[in-house]
């Protein structure tokens, strides 16, 4: 890991740099996060939101299902 050259770098010259996605810390422009601790959060949390999408999704589907279903019987009454 080249970890300490890196923020050697930043330290000698505030160049160009990228902020970890999870942390906010300084990280090379290549990079996204500042280390396997971080990438793995993001990957879990982008997998979580995935599955978080697709339940509300199908939550909405059913929600307006079943308005469509409520306002079929009203109109007809
Ligand atoms: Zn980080």
């Amino acid at each position: 890991m080249s970890q300490t050259s890196w923020k050697e770098q930043i330290k000698k010259k505030w160049g160009p740099h990228a902020h970890c996605t999870i942390c906010g810390k300084a990280v090379p422009p290549d990079k996204k996060f500042c280390g396997q601790g971080c990438r793995d959060k993001y990957l879990g949390y982008e997998t979580k939101q995935k599955k978080k999408g697709r339940f509300q999704m199908l939550f909405l589907l059913g929600m307006m299902g079943v308005m469509f279903f409520m306002m079929f019987f009203v109109f007809r009454l």
